[in-house]
């Protein structure tokens, strides 16, 4: 089976700087909040070019903390996409919020800002555009509706780190950025781990202590939080892969760039990245009609697939918003596929996937 994701590969990359690292941690013992958790938030920061990095310990608790920083919660209401992964409406619900779905660009996958102001009512207190596939959102329009309404924008950038909009770096876009470091993630971990970012000093102190119990002094807690530190050992292997990152991000889109001119030429539906924007591919997803049949052939040529996602949001049982209707992202969920993709993925097994989709798009 051609992997969907190679970590084994990368690992023998930073083998050394791995073990190293985490031999570090295991000698002078601070599992909780030691030493290469500030090292990785002040790097993570720099990276990004934001002032304030808050290291958690998923994207998951990243868009928590957000939210409860920015004191959002019962009967709030928090515009956002339903074509993403369940954590970006489960927060949304986990706080007490309701999640004010609106529908995608068919092209980008990503919410579509001409559909945002009719969803904005008083209740509005946030908007959370997601970068599916590792493409941000179009952030500068999302950015002009949030301030004509004074409402802040929290990017869901759990797919896009290291990903450009216009120049800029995905994370560093609005009021506050979640990212996540799942191992499967551009830049992942091994285990969970995830990341705040943000330019506003106050915000920052208020997601740190949310992160760490309310605490703001040992043993004194200002406000409710919650156990979302990042372990010690993931930020020493994020630490580590952080090294490589930038040339895995360049492989990743000569890898993308490559499926895109080859299954085009076969005329199948492939991503579209704005000119202005750069992608990471967190995922490779093309666009299929008879997508099981596809995915069954694939198979047996021993090549793993992938749907991001099959279910939209507002249609997942734990939402209770099936009586919404939002086509784009409904049509998306019904004819998304995605393929192996990874910095790692050598032209001889690339070929080999490419030669396989062809036939099993054209055999129709
Ligand atoms: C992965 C992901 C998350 C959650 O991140 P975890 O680290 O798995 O908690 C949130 N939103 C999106 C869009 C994701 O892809």
């Amino acid at each position: 089976m051609i992997p969907f994701i190679d970590l084994k590969s990368q690992y023998r990359v930073i083998e050394k700087e791995i073990q190293r690292n985490i031999e570090q941690v295991l000698n002078h013992g601070q599992f909780i909040l030691g030493p290469e958790v500030n090292s990785l938030e002040k790097q993570l920061a720099e990276f990004v070019g934001v002032n304030h990095c808050v290291a958690v310990s998923s994207g998951t608790d990243a868009l928590l903390v957000a939210l409860m920083a920015l004191g959002i919660g019962h009967g709030d209401e928090v515009i956002t996409t339903p074509f993403s992964f369940i954590a970006t409406a489960e927060v949304i619900l986990l706080v007490g919020a309701i999640p004010v779905f609106v529908d995608i660009n068919p092209k980008t996958y990503t919410i579509e800002p001409k559909l945002i102001d009719a969803a904005i009512t008083p209740q509005t207190k946030a908007i959370i555009p997601v970068s599916l596939y590792g493409q941000c959102a179009d952030i500068d329009a999302i950015n002009a509706i949030a301030a004509k309404h004074s409402i802040p924008v929290i990017e869901d950038a759990a797919q896009s780190f290291g990903a450009t909009y216009k120049g800029r770096q995905s994370c560093s876009l609005s009021t506050i950025a979640c990212t996540s470091f799942f191992p499967a993630k551009p830049l992942g971990a091994y285990g969970d781990a995830g990341a705040c970012f943000t330019n506003d000093a106050q915000l920052s102190r208020i997601m740190r202590e949310i992160s760490v119990h309310g605490q703001d002094k040992r043993y004194h807690h200002c406000r409710v939080g919650i156990n979302g530190r990042l372990d010690t050992f993931q930020a020493a292997i994020l630490l580590a892969k952080l090294t490589i990152f930038k040339q895995e991000v360049m492989d990743r889109i000569r890898i993308a760039n490559r499926y895109t001119e080859k299954l085009s030429a076969n005329r199948i539906h492939t991503p579209y990245i704005e000119p202005f924007n750069t992608s990471v591919y967190a995922q490779y997803t093309i666009e299929v009609d008879d997508r099981e049949r596809i995915i069954n052939q694939l198979n047996e040529a021993k090549i793993p697939t992938a749907i991001h996602y099959p279910i939209p949001l507002h249609q997942q049982p734990a939402v209770h918003m099936e009586h919404l209707q939002l086509p784009q992202s409904e049509n998306a969920a019904k004819k998304v596929l995605s393929l192996p993709m990874h910095p790692y993925l050598s032209e001889s097994d690339q070929d080999y996937i490419i030669q396989h989709i062809s036939k099993s798009v054209i055999s129709k």
